[in-house]
């Protein structure tokens, strides 16, 4: 009999009212022919209930203590619901992640699932019971009991989804599906009908809150179908799959990261390991690093910038106090009233001239951009949080994302000629690893017929970034990594971008004639860009250290850094390119992730 995964969320199951009617979607799917495994949320606000009462009696409590408080919060949904199918006459049975065996490892708060056992889980549903399963949460080693993070509970279905093999993976919450950005946000916001793995992992990660995004890292790599429904109606939802919705469409998205703060490491000395020692102890605390840009001035000394989440903060500058010495820098500054908005297509790799139209619309709004990083599916740029929603509704609007794409691909017809992007041996395969969420890298590649531009001293103005983009696209230039960093204190930004070396001397001509001062242009003819590939590269945070490591111990200078949930990209000097990508491959086959 074919398997459904069912995932409530805490809206879903916050009244017993909502329970009854999600224990009712359970037993009609039973009746619809299939074995249902139904995963819960803690109800309602329960979770962040927990986390104050937490915060009354200890402000900085042990993360092991916190596992075990926040916990509870899923047990008394599965019990709940376990009682509401059984009250309307059908069996079930309500399963911890420990009774499951949900195999985790030991980083409270942020675990990661290592292995789920499904003899039980089986033999359950072939008595005819709908299993009731608590998301959110395992066991490690020790039994002890972790939480896999804000939000887990989407993993936890989709990777039981996985591993039971299921047809599909139903998320049921308080929305029609995956808009184009958050609803609650952007009233004009559009429900998509389907969208990519790629694409929605990306989004996930950079905001949108309506996925959890290792839940997607479940679903690319084990070929789950989801379907994002709403709770409270019977419409289609929206399929995560692993083709987009639309081919023509360069973006299928834009979010939105409120809480974000930028930290700056000030005039280290630019040589290799620097990054390295940096972000060796960010990664340590499993923080998540983002937006990563460095700015080298004519004095050899380096400012290095990057963002991470609001609530990591403090941990973040305990990392960089540590680091400080080591990498003598001068100072650290730090801005909290900023917030990141970025813009995912798959269509912007096959699309030029995406990054200067996202940056002339944030113009045309009179916003300032702070930071910019870019990688082959999306942009992201971090501006003052005042203006973010602001910023969001410009870049929604100049892509017509309210607009349906013409060629927009309708759930309905497609879904019985669905392609699968693994075959099911692949997914067998893949099932059979001891360690379900390990790092899966794809390949590590050098592309050496780039040069780097890279502007100092841009005037810290609106408008001007997309001024520069625009004028170089106009004249056929072919834009790939852009990379803008801000020292607030000098009023002065940097920017630098990557183009086809064949066009090296014309973009130089292009800079040289603009009317609009741009800075100082430093330019490197011969560069090499070297990318590891693979699923779920951000939450990763051990990916750029690997290869930080791998180039520092060769003594390779990095010269610019991005990432994204598929590639994280260095670009170094050509003359080191072969030696950097033997590095590369070495260090990752030793780690046995490649
Ligand atoms: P649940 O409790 O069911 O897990 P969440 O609150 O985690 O629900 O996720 C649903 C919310 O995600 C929606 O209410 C919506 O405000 C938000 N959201 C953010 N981005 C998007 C998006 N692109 N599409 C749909 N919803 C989004
Ligand atoms: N209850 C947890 C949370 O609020 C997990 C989840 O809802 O997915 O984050
Ligand atoms: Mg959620």
């Amino acid at each position: 009999m074919p398997i459904l995964v069912q995932k409530f969320g805490g809206s879903s199951v916050a009244t017993p009212e909502k329970i009854q009617s999600a224990a009712r979607k359970a037993i009609r799917a039973q009746q619809d022919g299939y074995q249902v495994v139904v995963v819960v949320s803690a109800m309602g606000d329960n979770t962040d209930n927990l986390i104050a009462l937490a915060d009354q009696i200890n402000t900085e409590p042990s993360a092991r203590e916190m596992d075990m408080l926040l916990s509870t919060g899923e047990q008394v949904s599965v019990a709940l619901m376990a009682m509401a199918v059984q009250r309307f006459g059908h069996k079930a049975i309500s399963l911890t992640g420990g009774q499951i065996g949900i195999r985790t490892d030991s980083s409270f708060s942020k675990a990661r699932i290592r292995s789920i056992a499904t003899d039980r889980m089986k033999s359950l549903l072939d008595q005819g019971n709908i299993v009731i399963a608590a998301g959110f949460q395992g066991i490690d080693e020790e039994l002890n009991i972790t939480t896999l993070g804000r939000g887990g509970s989407d993993t936890t279905a989709v990777a039981l989804a996985a591993v039971l093999e299921a047809s599909a993976c139903e998320i049921f919450t308080d929305v029609d599906g995956v808009y184009t950005t958050d609803p609650r946000i952007l009233p004009e916001a559009r429900q998509v009908s389907q969208i990519s793995y790629d694409e929605m992992l990306e989004l996930a990660s950079l905001g949108a809150g309506v996925m959890h995004n290792r839940s997607i890292e479940f679903a690319k790599k084990f070929d789950v179908p989801i379907r994002v429904r709403s709770s409270f109606s019977d419409a289609a939802g929206t399929m995560i799959v692993a083709e987009s919705e639309s081919e023509a469409a360069s973006v299928c998205g834009v979010a939105l990261t409120r809480s974000e703060a930028r930290l700056t490491i000030q005039r280290v000395s630019d040589r290799p390991g620097t990054s390295y020692e940096i972000f060796k102890r960010l990664a340590d605390r499993k923080i998540d690093v983002d937006m990563i840009v460095q700015n080298v001035g004519s004095d050899g000394l380096a400012n290095i910038s990057f963002t991470v989440p609001q609530g990591e903060l403090k941990q973040a500058l305990r990392a960089l106090e540590d680091a400080k010495q080591t990498v003598s820098a001068a100072g650290i500054s730090v801005d909290q009233d900023v917030a990141k908005v970025s813009a995912v297509g798959l269509g912007m790799s096959r699309q030029t001239g995406i990054a200067h139209q996202m940056f002339s619309a944030i113009a045309a709004a009179g916003i300032n951009l702070q930071m910019i990083s870019t990688s082959e599916i999306k942009i992201s740029v971090l501006v003052q949080r005042s203006v973010a929603e602001q910023a969001l509704r410009a870049i929604h609007a100049t892509f017509s994302l309210p607009k349906t794409p013409t060629d927009a691909k309708s759930w309905a017809d497609t879904s019985s000629q669905r392609k699968s992007h693994l075959s099911p041996e692949q997914v067998i395969e893949r099932l059979q690893n001891a360690d379900m969420e390990r790092l899966m890298l794809d390949e590590i590649t050098m592309a050496d017929d780039q040069s780097r531009i890279t502007l100092t001293d841009v005037p810290d103005k609106p408008g001007l970034a997309a001024e520069i983009f625009q004028t170089v696209a106009a004249q056929g230039v072919f834009v790939d990594m852009i990379v803008q960093s801000y020292d607030g204190d000098a009023e002065v930004n940097s920017i630098s971008f990557t183009i086809p070396r064949s066009q090296f001397e014309k973009c130089q001509k292009i800079l040289a004639s603009m009317k609009t001062s741009v800075g100082e242009v430093q330019a490197s003819r011969e560069i090499a860009k070297l990318s590891v590939s693979g699923i779920g590269l951000r939450s990763h945070t051990s990916v750029a250290i690997n290869m930080f490591a791998a180039l520092a111990e060769q003594g390779i200078n990095i010269q610019m850094i991005n990432t994204s949930e598929l590639r994280v990209n260095v670009v170094v000097d050509a003359a080191a390119g072969a030696k950097a990508l033997l590095a590369l491959q070495n260090k990752f086959k030793s780690l046995n992730q490649f």
